[in-house]
């Protein structure tokens, strides 16, 4: 069943069951609404990297974090179109590009809706990360064909002001808003192991399960703490520099027991996860990575490595189905 009425006390609930009761009753709604032993193969493309005027305390983006990371212009449309056919080569079913803006200008936007009809045309899901979006903007994508579009939450409401001054909560449920209004896809997750507590753990997924329609796609990060940002400095060499891998688990499990029918998807910090941790986490309901060897610019777990734990596990990558061509843009 699809509710999006959950309460924070039975969020919590989920939190507190036994590791291996919750894990069992995750992989049971799993297996009621997905294939058990698939996972979608992802992989994101950096069009646009640094210089980003926001002040998110996770991100080596921002103009404000001290990491020696080099401001770059908007990719041309023909470079990301070749990096999407090698991502397809490599198995990826979902092509998901990221630009490091606040919101896109308008006059950026022909080039990217070429990127969008250019690598749909090659028969991979699209999804893009731009920042906030006007409703036009979301309506451009739309045409375009655009498949997702990604804007996390990051993390409860009551901590985001925490890790995040230059726009509010509300400002992201707008544009998830209009996105939405708009007819694509929708995936919005956050971050844990930010120094967080799990109250804000059950407040993050709370938020997620009880907007009007579930995200059809749910990144769950763990913070890789960088160097030059606020929080990577804070977290750097201190004991919640690294969020406990069960209670990692435990935010995937309950994550798939709320939103039963969206992807889960395990995206930063899985690099630094054992193989054993990932396969906890596909038994818990997770059914997405991110693959390559980086992650817009931090580092990711491989192909290589990927494939071997794909091949140890018995998982196969899930492939898109999206009806190519002109007609599906219409
Ligand atoms: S997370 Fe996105 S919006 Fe925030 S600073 Fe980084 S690039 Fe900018």
């Amino acid at each position: 069943m699809i509710r999006t009425d959950w309460t924070r006390e039975e969020i919590a609930a989920l939190f507190d069951l036994p590791f291996m009761e919750l894990v069992y009753q995750a992989a049971t709604v799993h297996r009621a609404n997905h294939p058990a032993n698939e996972v979608q193969l992802s992989t994101l493309l950096s069009i646009k990297t640094g210089g980003c005027p926001e002040d998110c305390g996770y991100c080596n983006q921002s103009v404000s974090a001290e990491t020696g990371l080099k401001a770059t212009k908007l990719m041309d449309v023909r470079a990301v179109l070749q990096a999407a056919a090698q991502a397809k080569d490599n198995g990826s079913s979902r092509f998901c590009m990221g630009a490091a803006w606040r919101n896109p200008k308008d006059r950026d936007m022909p080039a990217i809706v070429e990127m969008v009809k250019g690598v749909r045309q090659m028969g991979m899901e699209t999804c893009m990360t731009l920042g906030m979006l006007t409703e036009r903007q979301a309506a451009m994508l739309a045409e375009a064909g655009l498949d997702y579009y990604n804007h996390n939450i990051d993390t409860s409401p009551e901590r985001y002001g925490e890790v995040i001054t230059t726009r509010t909560f509300e400002d992201r449920l707008e544009t998830l808003e209009h996105v939405r209004d708009a007819g694509i896809n929708v995936c919005c997750g956050g971050i844990v192991g930010m120094g967080e507590t799990r109250g804000d753990r059950v407040g993050f997924i709370h938020a997620l399960a009880t907007l009007p329609k579930h995200p059809d796609s749910v990144p769950v990060n763990a913070l890789v703490p960088v160097k030059g940002t606020v929080l990577g400095d804070m977290l750097h060499d201190t004991p919640l520099a690294k969020i406990d891998e069960i209670e990692f688990v435990r935010t995937v499990a309950v994550a798939r027991v709320a939103m039963p029918q969206s992807m889960v998807r395990l995206s930063a910090g899985r690099e630094s996860m054992s193989d054993e941790t990932q396969a906890l986490c596909f038994m818990a309901g997770a059914n997405s990575i991110f693959t390559g060897d980086k992650l817009l610019t931090t580092g990711n777990a491989g192909d290589d490595k990927d494939a071997a734990l794909f091949a140890r596990l018995g998982v196969s990558a899930m492939q898109a189905e999206i009806k190519v061509g002109l007609e599906a843009a219409e």
